[in-house]
């Protein structure tokens, strides 16, 4: 298939392209670079060999994307293409909304156009909201608990709409846990644009020098050490979850699938920082500070029905995501160049 990838830019976007390429796909990148860089698309052809087509393009922007669906054969997409800042969504509600929702429209406006019926959908194990379980399975209400997690949300209901006005449609939603790790090359991985909301860039920042400590947020929680437990996923399992979701949609009877993409495992915030400490080399200076407000104590993912219905595992280690994680943060200090 030739996949155009919204947002293939950015951390988990340049992560599929790879595992896509490697599976014989052909790629179309597409970013507006405000939360990425271009000179991702050289690290991308040193890594896969090939010449990468990446157009700079605003998706909000209705008639840029009619044209780049007419300029570019394109038989599925896989939208990533969009802001993800927990906090931020919440001081600029507006920008959030008009940005996620926008660039889903002009996409399934121009799908509808061109005929394209194929697409998998960046969502997240925040719908789930505080579902009063630890283990979260898709067939759980949603619900958000701030404008990113609604921009999911919405998106997602978005898409069965969609699917459900055009039984042609093809509908993947992916409920990605926490991301963390990068390519084993060093040369793509996550590159915050500011101080880092979430824990993984964070503590890599600590351990190159660039934050004096992590905060950890809350160390009295009702958990295995007192701090919060998440289900840390790595990028390039991550990754071949969206290869094994488009074609498993190819196959699919049904117009929307809903698939978790974690591993089912528990990690405490304490163990995720002895892990890059060992894979560091190096003690890291922490300090147990007061709760983020709208954090849960801990959840993680029920994958079985990934695991079964995409023949899909993680399979990397918490050692392998820390390992992999410092390797990109010691070989790119400031991250990508500008
Ligand atoms: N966390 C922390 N210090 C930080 C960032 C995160 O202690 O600087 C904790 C946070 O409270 C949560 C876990 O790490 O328990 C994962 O947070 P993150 O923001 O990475 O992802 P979330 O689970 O909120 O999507």
């Amino acid at each position: 298939m030739r996949v155009l990838v919204a947002g293939g830019a950015g951390y988990i976007g340049s992560h599929t392209v790879v595992k896509l390429i490697e599976a014989g796909h052909d790629v179309v990148i597409a970013d507006d670079f405000s939360n990425s860089k271009p000179a991702v698309r050289e690290r991308l052809e040193t890594i896969t060999g090939r010449k990468i087509t990446m157009h700079a393009v605003d998706l909000c922007d209705r008639d840029a994307t009619d044209h780049l669906f007419t300029d570019e054969k394109i038989d599925a997409v896989i939208h990533f293409a969009g802001f993800k800042a927990v906090g931020e969504s919440v001081a600029k509600p507006i920008d959030y909304y008009e940005n996620n929702l926008g660039t889903m429209f002009s996409l399934l406006r121009a799908m509808e156009r061109h005929g394209v019926n194929i697409i998998v959908f960046s969502s997240s194990a925040t719908v789930y909201g505080d579902a009063g379980t630890s283990v979260m399975h898709e067939e759980l209400a949603t619900t958000a608990v701030n404008p990113y997690g609604w921009t999911k949300v919405m998106g997602e209901q978005i898409l069965r709409d969609v699917a459900n006005a055009r039984p042609q449609m093809r509908v993947a939603l992916l409920r990605y846990f926490n991301p963390v790790g990068a390519h084993p090359s060093g040369l793509i991985g996550e590159d915050p644009s500011d101080v880092p909301n979430n824990l993984m860039p964070f503590i890599a920042q600590v351990a190159i020098g660039r934050r004096e400590k992590l905060n950890i947020f809350g160390g009295d929680y009702d958990t295995k050490d007192g701090t919060g437990v998440r289900d840390f996923i790595h990028v390039e399992d991550l990754a071949t979850g969206h290869v094994a979701a488009l074609e498993a949609l190819g196959r699919a009877d049904e117009p929307v699938k809903t698939w978790n993409l974690g591993t089912g495992n528990g990690v405490s915030v304490l163990e995720l920082l002895h892990a890059f400490e060992r894979a560091a080399d190096k003690k890291l200076p922490y300090e147990i500070v007061a709760r983020r407000p709208g954090d849960l104590a801990a959840y993680w993912a029920d994958p079985s029905l990934a695991n079964e219905e995409l023949r899909w595992h993680a399979t990397k280690t918490v050692d392998d995501m820390c390992v992999d994680t410092w390797r990109w943060q010691k070989n790119n200090p400031d991250g990508y160049p500008d």
